[in-house]
């Protein structure tokens, strides 16, 4: 399996949770579209580079792969928290992601409180990361780039 792999679907709605429990929005990428590209993704917390719908602007993320232990979750889902401040939700719009490193394996979690904690961090390791020269060339795939 190419430790580089890129999705690319809708983004819909989730159970919302991630904004309002934790104050970390987490979009939610189609089922359909996942089907295929993250059937064989070793469950986990990535990192990479993401880009939403006609805008070609491409955003540090850090994403998690999997069953979603602290909730139960039965679906495999890919969830990235795209490490950039948006005006707008971007529900219904194309999002791009392009995956590049891997950050850690899933763990559980006592509280929502270290939950969040270890998402921030996730989220300052996968900056300083993407940062780097081997994985910032990444950034510059015309995967990333709307369709003409
Ligand atoms: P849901 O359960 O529907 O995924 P969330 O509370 O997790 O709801 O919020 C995710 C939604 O917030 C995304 O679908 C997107 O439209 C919007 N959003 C705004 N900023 C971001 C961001 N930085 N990263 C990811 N999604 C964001
Ligand atoms: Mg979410």
């Amino acid at each position: 399996l190419d430790p580089v792999f890129t999705i690319s679907g809708t983004v819909v709605k989730g159970f919302g949770r991630g904004s309002k429990e934790l104050g970390i929005p987490t979009a939610n990428v189609d089922a359909d579209s996942l089907r295929h590209s993250i059937a064989e993704a070793v469950t986990g917390i990535y990192c990479g580079w993401a880009s939403i719908g006609d805008s070609s602007e491409v955003y540090k993320m850090v994403m998690s792969i999997g069953w979603n232990p602290f909730y139960n979750n039965t679906e495999k889902t890919a969830e990235p928290w795209i490490l950039h401040d948006f005006e707008q939700p971007f529900y219904g719009q194309e999002i791009r992601l392009l995956v590049c490193g891997y950050v850690r394996p899933e763990a559980n979690f006592t509280s929502l409180e270290a939950l969040v904690a270890r998402i921030h961090k996730d989220g300052e390791v996968s900056k300083a990361a993407l940062s780097h020269p081997q994985l910032q060339h990444y950034a510059a795939e015309a995967f990333l780039q709307p369709a003409a």
